[in-house]
Protein backbone atom coordinates (compact mmCIF):
# COMPACT_ATOMS: atom_id res chain seq x y z
CA UNK A 1 0.00 0.00 0.00
CA UNK A 2 1.25 3.45 -0.89
CA UNK A 3 1.16 6.36 1.79
CA UNK A 4 -1.99 8.52 0.81
CA UNK A 5 -1.96 11.96 1.30
CA UNK A 6 -4.53 12.08 3.41
CA UNK A 7 -4.78 15.93 2.92
CA UNK A 8 -5.80 15.54 -0.71
CA UNK A 9 -9.37 16.05 -0.52
CA UNK A 10 -11.91 15.40 -3.12
CA UNK A 11 -12.24 18.52 -4.73
CA UNK A 12 -12.71 19.05 -8.84
CA UNK A 13 -9.03 18.98 -10.43
CA UNK A 14 -6.87 15.94 -11.77
CA UNK A 15 -9.52 13.18 -10.79
CA UNK A 16 -11.03 10.93 -14.25
CA UNK A 17 -13.50 12.67 -15.23
CA UNK A 18 -16.84 10.55 -15.85
CA UNK A 19 -17.83 11.45 -19.42
CA UNK A 20 -21.54 11.19 -19.61
CA UNK A 21 -23.11 10.73 -22.92
CA UNK A 22 -26.86 11.55 -23.15
CA UNK A 23 -27.78 8.22 -25.81
CA UNK A 24 -30.96 7.53 -26.41
CA UNK A 25 -31.77 4.42 -24.68
CA UNK A 26 -35.01 2.53 -24.33
CA UNK A 27 -35.00 3.33 -20.17
CA UNK A 28 -34.18 7.78 -21.02
CA UNK A 29 -31.70 7.01 -19.30
CA UNK A 30 -27.21 8.34 -20.11
CA UNK A 31 -25.26 5.77 -20.65
CA UNK A 32 -21.89 6.42 -19.32
CA UNK A 33 -19.77 6.51 -22.51
CA UNK A 34 -16.25 6.31 -20.94
CA UNK A 35 -14.11 6.90 -17.78
CA UNK A 36 -10.62 7.85 -19.17
CA UNK A 37 -8.07 8.10 -17.32
CA UNK A 38 -5.34 10.95 -17.85
CA UNK A 39 -2.69 8.62 -19.72
CA UNK A 40 -4.93 6.23 -21.61
CA UNK A 41 -3.54 3.09 -19.13
CA UNK A 42 -5.57 1.99 -16.13
CA UNK A 43 -2.81 2.71 -12.71
CA UNK A 44 -0.81 -0.53 -12.57
CA UNK A 45 -2.07 -1.98 -15.87
CA UNK A 46 0.00 -4.85 -16.51
CA UNK A 47 -0.42 -4.19 -19.94
CA UNK A 48 2.04 -1.03 -19.91
CA UNK A 49 5.40 -1.81 -21.19
CA UNK A 50 7.90 -2.03 -18.87
CA UNK A 51 10.97 0.37 -18.96
CA UNK A 52 13.92 -0.66 -21.01
CA UNK A 53 16.64 -1.54 -18.57
CA UNK A 54 20.18 0.37 -18.39
CA UNK A 55 22.95 -0.13 -16.99
CA UNK A 56 23.86 2.86 -14.43
CA UNK A 57 27.31 4.56 -13.72
CA UNK A 58 28.25 5.44 -10.40
CA UNK A 59 28.93 9.54 -10.59
CA UNK A 60 26.19 10.39 -8.49
CA UNK A 61 27.04 8.27 -5.46
CA UNK A 62 27.98 10.20 -2.54
CA UNK A 63 27.82 13.46 -4.15
CA UNK A 64 28.60 15.97 -1.73
CA UNK A 65 25.72 18.64 -0.81
CA UNK A 66 26.55 22.08 -2.41
CA UNK A 67 27.17 24.90 0.33
CA UNK A 68 23.35 26.40 0.65
CA UNK A 69 22.12 23.06 0.66
CA UNK A 70 19.67 21.89 3.78
CA UNK A 71 21.28 19.06 4.79
CA UNK A 72 17.78 16.71 5.80
CA UNK A 73 20.55 13.89 7.00
CA UNK A 74 24.47 13.90 7.54
CA UNK A 75 24.82 10.48 8.22
CA UNK A 76 24.21 11.27 12.31
CA UNK A 77 20.94 11.32 13.09
CA UNK A 78 17.59 11.94 12.28
CA UNK A 79 16.97 15.50 13.61
CA UNK A 80 15.22 16.90 10.91
CA UNK A 81 13.02 14.06 10.50
CA UNK A 82 9.79 13.44 12.80
CA UNK A 83 6.91 10.60 12.40
CA UNK A 84 3.91 11.27 10.10
CA UNK A 85 2.15 10.57 13.17
CA UNK A 86 3.71 12.97 15.18
CA UNK A 87 6.62 12.93 17.67
CA UNK A 88 10.31 11.77 17.12
CA UNK A 89 11.43 9.47 13.97
CA UNK A 90 11.47 6.00 14.78
CA UNK A 91 13.84 4.72 12.42
CA UNK A 92 17.16 3.17 13.34
CA UNK A 93 20.49 5.27 12.66
CA UNK A 94 23.65 2.80 12.00
CA UNK A 95 27.22 3.43 9.59
CA UNK A 96 26.46 6.69 8.60
CA UNK A 97 22.64 5.58 7.33
CA UNK A 98 18.97 5.01 8.65
CA UNK A 99 16.70 2.14 7.75
CA UNK A 100 13.02 2.08 7.61
CA UNK A 101 11.92 0.81 11.15
CA UNK A 102 9.59 -1.65 9.68
CA UNK A 103 5.82 -0.98 11.08
CA UNK A 104 6.99 2.74 12.63
CA UNK A 105 5.06 4.41 10.27
CA UNK A 106 6.64 7.48 7.66
CA UNK A 107 8.83 9.55 8.37
CA UNK A 108 8.81 13.02 7.31
CA UNK A 109 10.95 16.54 7.31
CA UNK A 110 9.96 18.77 10.02
CA UNK A 111 9.95 21.53 7.69
CA UNK A 112 7.97 22.43 4.79
CA UNK A 113 9.79 23.18 1.00
CA UNK A 114 8.24 23.83 -2.18
CA UNK A 115 10.50 23.86 -5.59
CA UNK A 116 13.54 21.99 -4.64
CA UNK A 117 16.35 20.11 -5.96
CA UNK A 118 17.04 16.80 -3.65
CA UNK A 119 19.22 14.23 -3.67
CA UNK A 120 18.82 11.15 -2.12
CA UNK A 121 20.79 8.06 -1.58
CA UNK A 122 19.14 4.32 -1.12
CA UNK A 123 19.66 0.65 -0.79
CA UNK A 124 17.45 -2.23 -1.04
CA UNK A 125 17.57 -5.06 1.66
CA UNK A 126 20.27 -7.52 0.79
CA UNK A 127 19.64 -10.32 0.48
CA UNK A 128 16.16 -9.48 -1.58
CA UNK A 129 13.04 -10.81 -0.41
CA UNK A 130 9.43 -11.20 -1.86
CA UNK A 131 8.85 -10.23 -5.31
CA UNK A 132 6.80 -6.94 -7.20
CA UNK A 133 5.64 -4.21 -4.82
CA UNK A 134 6.66 -6.62 -1.90
CA UNK A 135 10.24 -6.32 -2.70
CA UNK A 136 12.32 -3.40 -0.95
CA UNK A 137 9.34 -0.79 -1.45
CA UNK A 138 9.76 2.52 0.02
CA UNK A 139 9.31 6.01 -1.40
CA UNK A 140 10.24 9.36 -1.79
CA UNK A 141 7.21 11.63 -1.48
CA UNK A 142 7.64 15.33 -2.78
CA UNK A 143 5.56 18.03 -0.42
CA UNK A 144 4.01 15.25 1.36
CA UNK A 145 2.11 14.54 -2.19
CA UNK A 146 3.91 13.10 -5.12
CA UNK A 147 5.88 9.51 -4.56
CA UNK A 148 8.76 8.93 -6.59
CA UNK A 149 8.68 5.04 -5.96
CA UNK A 150 11.63 3.43 -4.17
CA UNK A 151 11.71 -0.50 -4.99
CA UNK A 152 14.00 -3.34 -5.40
CA UNK A 153 13.04 -3.26 -9.52
CA UNK A 154 16.96 -4.51 -10.10
CA UNK A 155 15.82 -7.85 -12.16
CA UNK A 156 12.36 -7.51 -10.54
CA UNK A 157 9.20 -7.08 -12.76
CA UNK A 158 6.22 -4.76 -11.20
CA UNK A 159 3.63 -2.89 -13.20
CA UNK A 160 5.37 0.08 -14.86
CA UNK A 161 3.81 2.76 -12.89
CA UNK A 162 5.31 0.83 -9.71
CA UNK A 163 8.22 0.44 -10.92
CA UNK A 164 11.82 2.19 -9.27
CA UNK A 165 11.93 6.05 -10.73
CA UNK A 166 8.07 6.13 -11.20
CA UNK A 167 5.89 8.85 -10.11
CA UNK A 168 3.94 6.12 -8.64
CA UNK A 169 0.46 5.25 -10.32
CA UNK A 170 1.19 7.58 -12.96
CA UNK A 171 4.37 7.87 -14.47
CA UNK A 172 6.59 4.76 -15.03
CA UNK A 173 10.19 5.52 -15.24
CA UNK A 174 11.79 6.05 -18.95
CA UNK A 175 14.13 3.47 -17.66
CA UNK A 176 15.21 0.53 -15.03
CA UNK A 177 18.28 1.99 -14.18
CA UNK A 178 18.13 0.14 -10.70
CA UNK A 179 21.31 -1.42 -8.73
CA UNK A 180 21.72 -4.69 -7.24
CA UNK A 181 20.19 -5.24 -3.57
CA UNK A 182 22.55 -3.49 -0.98
CA UNK A 183 23.93 -1.28 -3.36
CA UNK A 184 23.82 2.75 -2.95
CA UNK A 185 21.69 3.73 -5.50
CA UNK A 186 20.69 7.89 -5.73
CA UNK A 187 18.18 9.83 -6.69
CA UNK A 188 18.49 13.50 -8.07
CA UNK A 189 15.17 15.20 -8.37
CA UNK A 190 14.24 18.73 -9.60
CA UNK A 191 10.95 19.77 -8.55
CA UNK A 192 8.66 22.79 -9.25
CA UNK A 193 5.85 22.59 -7.00
CA UNK A 194 1.92 23.48 -8.45
CA UNK A 195 0.90 26.90 -8.90
CA UNK A 196 -2.26 28.12 -7.66
CA UNK A 197 -4.57 31.26 -8.60
CA UNK A 198 -5.78 33.07 -4.97
CA UNK A 199 -8.74 31.74 -5.78
CA UNK A 200 -6.94 28.38 -5.53
CA UNK A 201 -7.70 27.69 -8.79
CA UNK A 202 -4.61 25.00 -10.46
CA UNK A 203 -2.50 27.47 -12.55
CA UNK A 204 0.50 25.14 -13.35
CA UNK A 205 0.58 21.46 -12.18
CA UNK A 206 4.00 20.11 -10.14
CA UNK A 207 6.55 19.25 -12.66
CA UNK A 208 9.06 16.29 -11.55
CA UNK A 209 12.60 15.86 -13.48
CA UNK A 210 14.31 12.88 -11.95
CA UNK A 211 17.40 11.44 -11.99
CA UNK A 212 17.74 7.85 -10.59
CA UNK A 213 21.41 6.55 -10.36
CA UNK A 214 22.09 9.21 -12.72
CA UNK A 215 19.70 8.13 -15.51
CA UNK A 216 17.18 10.60 -16.41
CA UNK A 217 13.72 8.55 -15.77
CA UNK A 218 11.08 11.44 -15.27
CA UNK A 219 11.49 14.20 -17.85
CA UNK A 220 9.61 17.37 -16.28
CA UNK A 221 6.48 14.66 -15.51
CA UNK A 222 3.61 16.77 -14.44
CA UNK A 223 1.18 14.87 -12.41
CA UNK A 224 -2.30 14.97 -12.57
CA UNK A 225 -2.70 14.94 -9.01
CA UNK A 226 -1.02 13.52 -5.31
CA UNK A 227 -0.12 10.22 -6.23
CA UNK A 228 -2.36 7.27 -4.85
CA UNK A 229 -3.09 4.06 -4.84
CA UNK A 230 -5.92 2.60 -7.03
CA UNK A 231 -7.68 5.96 -7.48
CA UNK A 232 -7.03 9.73 -8.62
CA UNK A 233 -6.76 12.44 -6.23
CA UNK A 234 -7.05 15.80 -6.83
CA UNK A 235 -4.15 18.94 -6.34
CA UNK A 236 -4.76 20.15 -3.02
CA UNK A 237 -6.00 23.86 -3.69
CA UNK A 238 -3.81 26.54 -2.61
CA UNK A 239 -0.98 23.79 -1.30
CA UNK A 240 2.32 24.57 -3.00
CA UNK A 241 4.40 23.69 -0.29
CA UNK A 242 4.80 20.67 2.07
CA UNK A 243 7.18 18.33 3.82
CA UNK A 244 9.55 15.24 2.22
CA UNK A 245 8.37 12.32 3.45
CA UNK A 246 9.62 8.74 3.31
CA UNK A 247 7.51 5.56 3.21
CA UNK A 248 7.43 3.02 5.69
CA UNK A 249 5.75 -0.13 3.11
CA UNK A 250 7.55 -2.62 5.83
CA UNK A 251 10.38 -3.39 4.35
CA UNK A 252 13.83 -2.27 5.85
CA UNK A 253 15.24 -0.13 3.27
CA UNK A 254 18.11 2.35 3.76
CA UNK A 255 18.80 5.52 3.15
CA UNK A 256 21.67 8.20 3.99
CA UNK A 257 23.34 11.37 2.16
CA UNK A 258 19.85 12.98 1.85
CA UNK A 259 20.04 17.14 1.27
CA UNK A 260 18.04 19.88 -0.95
CA UNK A 261 18.07 22.60 -2.39
CA UNK A 262 15.20 25.39 -2.01
CA UNK A 263 14.77 26.99 -5.45
CA UNK A 264 14.34 30.69 -6.22
CA UNK A 265 11.71 31.81 -8.07
CA UNK A 266 12.08 33.82 -10.92
CA UNK A 267 11.81 37.41 -10.95
CA UNK A 268 8.40 38.64 -12.97
CA UNK A 269 9.20 41.94 -14.63
CA UNK A 270 7.54 44.95 -12.85
CA UNK A 271 4.90 47.17 -14.25
CA UNK A 272 7.87 49.86 -14.73
CA UNK A 273 10.32 47.06 -15.75
CA UNK A 274 8.24 45.61 -18.26
CA UNK A 275 9.38 46.22 -21.97
CA UNK A 276 6.94 47.39 -23.78
CA UNK A 277 8.29 50.16 -26.35
CA UNK A 278 5.80 52.85 -26.94
CA UNK A 279 6.60 53.07 -30.78
CA UNK A 280 6.30 56.31 -32.20
CA UNK A 281 5.80 57.00 -35.79
CA UNK A 282 8.57 58.67 -38.33
CA UNK A 283 8.05 59.40 -41.61
CA UNK A 284 9.48 57.70 -44.38
CA UNK A 285 11.70 60.37 -45.59
CA UNK A 286 13.11 60.37 -42.31
CA UNK A 287 13.58 57.02 -41.88
CA UNK A 288 15.47 56.67 -45.28
CA UNK A 289 17.96 59.42 -44.32
CA UNK A 290 18.65 57.07 -41.81
CA UNK A 291 19.60 54.26 -43.92
CA UNK A 292 23.92 53.56 -44.81
CA UNK A 293 26.89 51.88 -43.45
CA UNK A 294 28.15 52.47 -40.18
CA UNK A 295 31.35 51.17 -38.96
CA UNK A 296 34.77 51.67 -37.34
CA UNK A 297 38.22 49.60 -37.73
CA UNK A 298 36.89 46.07 -36.60
CA UNK A 299 32.77 46.47 -36.48
CA UNK A 300 30.27 47.27 -39.12
CA UNK A 301 26.37 48.14 -39.20
CA UNK A 302 23.84 48.01 -42.12
CA UNK A 303 20.82 50.08 -41.76
CA UNK A 304 18.04 49.92 -44.62
CA UNK A 305 14.69 50.96 -44.01
CA UNK A 306 11.37 48.20 -44.05
CA UNK A 307 7.88 49.60 -44.16
CA UNK A 308 7.66 52.16 -41.05
CA UNK A 309 10.76 50.87 -39.23
CA UNK A 310 14.51 50.13 -39.96
CA UNK A 311 16.14 46.90 -40.27
CA UNK A 312 19.66 46.34 -38.49
CA UNK A 313 21.99 43.98 -40.01
CA UNK A 314 24.70 42.67 -37.88
CA UNK A 315 27.90 41.32 -38.97
CA UNK A 316 27.48 37.86 -37.05
CA UNK A 317 23.77 37.63 -37.56
CA UNK A 318 22.36 36.14 -40.99
CA UNK A 319 19.17 37.56 -40.56
CA UNK A 320 18.40 41.12 -39.99
CA UNK A 321 16.81 42.50 -37.31
CA UNK A 322 13.99 45.29 -36.87
CA UNK A 323 14.15 47.90 -34.77
CA UNK A 324 11.76 50.14 -33.74
CA UNK A 325 11.87 54.18 -33.09
CA UNK A 326 10.63 55.16 -29.72
CA UNK A 327 11.97 58.82 -30.70
CA UNK A 328 12.74 60.27 -34.35
CA UNK A 329 16.18 59.59 -33.95
CA UNK A 330 16.18 56.29 -31.01
CA UNK A 331 15.30 52.87 -32.16
CA UNK A 332 15.34 49.87 -29.58
CA UNK A 333 15.18 46.04 -30.51
CA UNK A 334 11.92 45.13 -29.31
CA UNK A 335 12.77 41.58 -28.53
CA UNK A 336 16.39 42.38 -26.82
CA UNK A 337 17.65 44.69 -24.12
CA UNK A 338 19.64 47.51 -27.01
CA UNK A 339 19.45 50.05 -29.08
CA UNK A 340 20.93 52.22 -31.89
CA UNK A 341 20.75 56.05 -31.75
CA UNK A 342 21.78 58.34 -34.27
CA UNK A 343 23.24 61.48 -34.47
CA UNK A 344 22.72 64.15 -36.90
CA UNK A 345 25.09 67.08 -38.35
CA UNK A 346 24.23 70.59 -38.72
CA UNK A 347 23.18 69.60 -42.52
CA UNK A 348 20.90 67.27 -41.00
CA UNK A 349 22.28 64.07 -42.48
CA UNK A 350 23.29 61.03 -39.72
CA UNK A 351 27.43 61.37 -38.62
CA UNK A 352 27.29 58.37 -36.09
CA UNK A 353 24.81 55.56 -35.10
CA UNK A 354 25.42 54.41 -31.41
CA UNK A 355 24.98 50.51 -31.19
CA UNK A 356 24.80 49.12 -27.77
CA UNK A 357 23.72 45.32 -26.52
CA UNK A 358 22.69 44.79 -22.93
CA UNK A 359 26.07 46.03 -20.64
CA UNK A 360 27.68 47.12 -23.51
CA UNK A 361 29.29 50.47 -23.89
CA UNK A 362 26.96 52.53 -27.13
CA UNK A 363 29.56 51.85 -29.50
CA UNK A 364 29.77 55.22 -31.54
CA UNK A 365 29.88 54.39 -34.91
CA UNK A 366 30.42 56.83 -38.00
CA UNK A 367 28.06 56.96 -40.99
CA UNK A 368 30.98 55.41 -44.02
CA UNK A 369 28.35 54.81 -46.74
CA UNK A 370 24.74 54.97 -48.02
MG1 LIG B 1 6.44 3.03 -2.39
Amino acid sequence: MAVRSSRLGAAALGGAAIVATALATAGDRPRIASIPTPSGWREHDMARPRPAAVEPADWTVAARPPADAVVLFDGRDLAAWESSSGGPAEWSVADGAFAVAPGKGAIRTKRSFGDVQLHLEWASPDPPRGQSQGRGNSGLFLMGAFELQVLDSYKADTYADGAAGAIYGQYPPLYNATKPPGQWQTYDVAFRAPRFSPSGALREPARITAFLNGVLVQNGETPVGGTSWLEAVPYEPGASTGPIVLQDHGHPVKFRNVWLRELPERVPATEAERHAPKIVAVPTAELDALAGVYGDGGFRIEIRRQDDALLLKLPFRETPLRIVPIAPLHFVLPYTDGDVVFEQGADGEPTVARFRIADGVPRPLPRVGK
